[in-house]
């Protein structure tokens, strides 16, 4: 019998690294199923990005993940982009093809919208999304081309809520409209789905509020949070107290893993194992 001791490389490029769990969540997975493969947290200064990339090639990476602050500057040092990474603009896996060259996806919002369809889907439903950052740029983009009928985004800042509804009346099919979040939001009565993807409820932030309407949370909406840290945040509390269903930010990270190794190994692994892993390092 003939053994290979040379592993798939997979991993992360980004600034911090230190606090990100990706690389213990992929890895359960790896170990879970079998799978040769490792998976790097590297710590990458933004001026290094086009030599860790560089590197990454040279020895043949499967791919890898950009994070904070690289997820708009690796676009330059890839090959191609998969058609919502170039509506979105950022890149936060990279993946190499079979001639050599590395495409460029952004599973951010495939990973919110696969954790979405365990409860509802979104097409022809009017998506509420709070927030206009990257998170909801990813997923405002991938909801619209899944076939939501009306997107309104809600930001405190015009201008970023504005960009982000351009975006999706020049590029997606959805209607957008913006409402600037100056005062306490309510949601509409025809709205199915909301989203926080803000960073309210972060951590440290953990008893953030939104400003929220909270009797607008009607039992018949589905409530989705963007925050994994703590994954059950203030928001999902009052939600679930008001008898809505509800999604934690963790689903979105465990199926941004499932999405990535697919795409690197072509093993569809079990979220499950994955989201007891980050279960174990965040709590609930
Ligand atoms: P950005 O900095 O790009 O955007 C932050 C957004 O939050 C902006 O729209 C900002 O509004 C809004 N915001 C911040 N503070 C407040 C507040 N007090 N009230 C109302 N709005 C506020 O961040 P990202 O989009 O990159 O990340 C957002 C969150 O998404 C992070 O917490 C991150 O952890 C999470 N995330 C989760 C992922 C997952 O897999 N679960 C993946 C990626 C991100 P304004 O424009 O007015 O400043």
């Amino acid at each position: 019998m003939t053994a290979s001791f040379l592993s798939t490389i997979t991993g992360s490029f980004a600034m911090p690294a230190a606090e990100n769990p990706t690389v213990a969540m992929v890895e359960a997975a790896y170990r879970h199923h079998g799978i040769d493969a490792r998976y790097l947290n590297c710590e990458v200064r933004p001026e290094a990005l086009g030599d860790a990339v560089r590197g990454a090639r040279a020895m043949g990476w499967a791919g890898f993940n950009c994070s904070i602050p690289h997820k708009v500057a690796v676009v330059e040092h890839l090959d191609g982009l998969a058609d919502s990474a170039r509506i979105i603009g950022a890149v936060n896996c990279a993946v190499r093809q079979p001639d050599g060259t590395y495409l460029g996806e952004n599973t951010d919002g495939q990973g919110f919208l696969a954790s979405l369809r365990t409860v509802a889907d979104p097409a022809g439903a009017h998506v509420v999304l709070l927030g206009a950052g990257g998170a909801a740029r990813a997923i405002a983009v991938e909801v619209a081309l899944a076939g939501a009928a009306a997107v309104t985004v809600v930001n405190r800042s015009a201008a970023r809520g504005e960009g982000l509804v351009a975006l999706l009346r020049e590029r997606t099919p959805a209607r957008a409209d913006l409402v600037v979040w100056d005062r306490p939001y309510r949601v509409p009565e025809d709205a199915a789905i909301v989203v926080n993807s803000t960073s309210v409820g972060l951590f440290p932030d953990v008893e953030g509020r939104l400003d929220l309407e909270l009797d607008s949370l009607r039992p018949a909406l589905v409530v989705a949070d963007v925050i994994p840290n703590p994954p059950r945040t203030p928001l999902l509390r009052d939600a679930e107290e008001r008898g809505c269903t509800t999604l934690d930010g963790i689903g979105m990270l465990v199926n941004q893993g499932v999405i990535g190794i697919r795409h690197w190994t072509g093993v569809d692994v079990d979220p499950a194992v994955m989201r007891a892993c980050l279960a174990g390092i965040f709590g609930g």
